[in-house]
């Protein structure tokens, strides 16, 4: 099982995402998920990354978990890491940032 911290947004992080999101015409970030771009770069990073838990090695149920929302519609390879459900929950539901140096994880 590898390190990763869990990931929490403050409020400056919210409302850039809101913004962001509200200006390229979602409601929200699951309307976002469930867009057609987001469907199809999850389907691009696959093709070029290994689909696998970057935390525990899973291969079933693989979410991408953003690093960083800065480039929010418009990911960059290395804002993302593969986790399966339930590492992609628990990395949510706590603490603290994730940080660069786990970018070098993929
Ligand atoms: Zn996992
Ligand atoms: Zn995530």
């Amino acid at each position: 099982m590898k390190k990763i911290p869990p990931f929490v947004w403050n409020d400056q992080e919210r409302t850039f995402i809101k913004y962001n999101l509200i200006s390229m015409g979602f409601k929200d970030l699951l309307s976002y998920r469930y867009s057609e771009y987001w469907i199809n770069k999850y389907h691009d990073y696959f093709l070029i990354y290994p689909k696998k838990c970057t935390r525990c090695g899973s291969n079933k149920k693989i979410q991408l978990h953003h690093l960083t929302y800065e480039h929010l519609g418009n990911e960059k390879s290395k804002d993302l890491i593969p986790l399966c459900k339930q590492c992609h929950l628990w990395v949510h539901k706590e603490g603290w940032r994730i940080r660069n140096e786990f970018l070098s994880l993929f």
